[in-house]
């Protein structure tokens, strides 16, 4: 059965619930040994934290004492790349996983093995709290590789004992097909390639009462309830939010447990802080700001403040799961997937809840900006849901709630049912087809 709100928690590891004071203990311990790792392993940031007067790890006296500490950016993991930021010799890598990074260059992330048993034990924890129990079926449907998600989930999920199918991204017809034949109840991918997988189910003609779907965990994009709506209603299932970034350990990094307020941070394995990204200043709980998260066991790749780049807020009051880790809530796209229309802030995000909750439009959908003339245009392609759709009043109801939504004035293209390429990994929900450098 998936974890419903009414079921008793099962937590995997005892430290998730520690008491606060205690986990602030071990975070200060952790927090120095990082620190002292890091001055004696390696040259960058030597200098950053002599500025900031630490040449110890007893300069730092409280886990407060992190807002004296530099911040680290996707900018110096790309000037060091591909090993400049390790803090072992390169022989003592156990694997090495890349994200996509700017200019084509990707960003590497090195593992000891220490580091794959902790992100090992990370990923069961959050995917118990998401409800994965011994002997479930798993189907990941993540890419394996380079990327995090696909190697990720398989390690959590053999950890707790459940049967893990990997079949990666691609082939969605085959995807309906072994869902069903097989059984699975939990499917793991992004939630745009689970909406993809839900009309290859359709299109092969199965019905939901066909499959054994109890439980999905989506991450690796941007996405919010009513993107969480359209899976659970298309799929039959619960979705539960997952949250990490390879510069970290990849998915482990925060997830939701059963009561889904929030995503639980591993917060004896990552600092977390919000701040202001203007001016780097800590912002009040549950106040949007961009997530910054300090390591406090890496060895490979020990990372101290790093700026995700991604907004959310934390809430810290205790939780009904009964683990003591602080939630981030309203995680929303990155700072970087956001465009400036007419200079106008707009979040992909922000189209996207309109879109679904307005109903009568298919969940796939694509923004297209382009400048034909002095001002920006934004244009939304997508399909409706029916093929009887009045497409005519649809688009004209659209582009109203869209105004009122953004302040901006966007149109709705209809396109042909299908004709939005379907992701397989991370959607691409943005073609800007501005002219570069203006
Ligand atoms: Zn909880």
């Amino acid at each position: 059965m998936p974890a419903s709100a009414s079921a008793e928690p099962v937590i995997w590891d005892q430290a998730e619930t520690l008491p606060r004071e205690q986990l602030a203990q071990i975070q200060l311990e952790r927090l120095r040994s990082t620190i002292d790792l890091i001055l004696r392993r390696r040259s960058f940031g030597v200098a950053q934290l002599a500025a900031a007067g630490i040449t110890g790890p007893e300069d730092i006296g409280s886990v407060d004492d992190i807002s004296l500490l530099p911040f680290t950016t996707k900018a110096d993991l790309l000037a060091h790349y591909p090993f400049g930021l390790l803090a072992v010799p390169r022989e003592q890598l156990l694997r090495v996983h890349a994200s996509s990074g700017t200019h084509g260059r990707p960003m590497v992330v090195g593992y000891t093995a220490g580091d794959l048993e902790t992100w090992t034990e990370l990923m069961a924890r959050c995917m118990t709290m998401a409800g994965v129990r011994p002997g479930m079926l798993v189907h990941n449907a993540n890419g394996y590789g380079l990327f995090t998600g696909g190697l990720g989930f398989h390690q959590g999920a053999e950890r707790i004992g459940a049967t893990v199918v990997p079949v990666a991204g691609g082939f969605t017809t085959r995807q309906a097909m072994l869902l069903r034949d097989l059984g699975a109840q939990v499917l793991v991918s992004t939630p745009s390639y689970a909406l993809a997988v839900a009309q290859a189910i359709r299109e092969a003609g199965y019905e939901l009462t066909d499959l054994r779907l109890e439980l999905g965990l989506f991450g690796g994009e941007p996405w919010g309830q009513a993107m969480r709506a359209a899976v659970e209603q298309e799929l039959g299932l619960t979705a539960v939010n997952f949250y990490g970034l390879s510069e970290m350990c990849g998915p482990g990094v925060a997830a939701e447990c059963q009561f889904r307020s929030g995503l639980h941070v591993q917060e004896d394995h990552f600092l977390v802080e919000v701040i202001d990204p203007s001016d780097g200043r800590r912002v009040p709980a549950r106040t949007e700001g961009e997530l910054v998260f300090t390591t406090l066991t890496k060895e490979a790749m020990p990372l101290l403040r790093y700026r995700t780049g991604d907004l959310g807020a934390l809430i810290s009051h205790p939780c009904s799961c009964g683990r003591s880790f602080a939630r981030v809530a309203g995680l929303r796209g990155r700072r970087d997937d956001m465009l400036i229309i007419r200079g106008v802030n707009l979040h992909p995000s922000q189209i996207e809840q309109v879109l679904l909750r307005a109903g009568g439009v298919a969940p796939h959908y694509r923004i297209v900006v382009s400048r034909p003339g002095p001002l920006d245009e934004v244009t939304v392609q997508c399909e409706p849901a029916e093929v009887r759709t009045d497409t005519q009043q649809l688009r004209i109801r659209l582009e109203q709630l869209l105004r009122e939504h953004t302040g901006l004035r966007i149109g709705i293209e209809f396109v042909q049912p299908g004709s939005v390429p379907r992701s397989e990994g991370k959607a691409v929900r943005v073609i800007d087809n501005r002219p570069s450098g203006l």
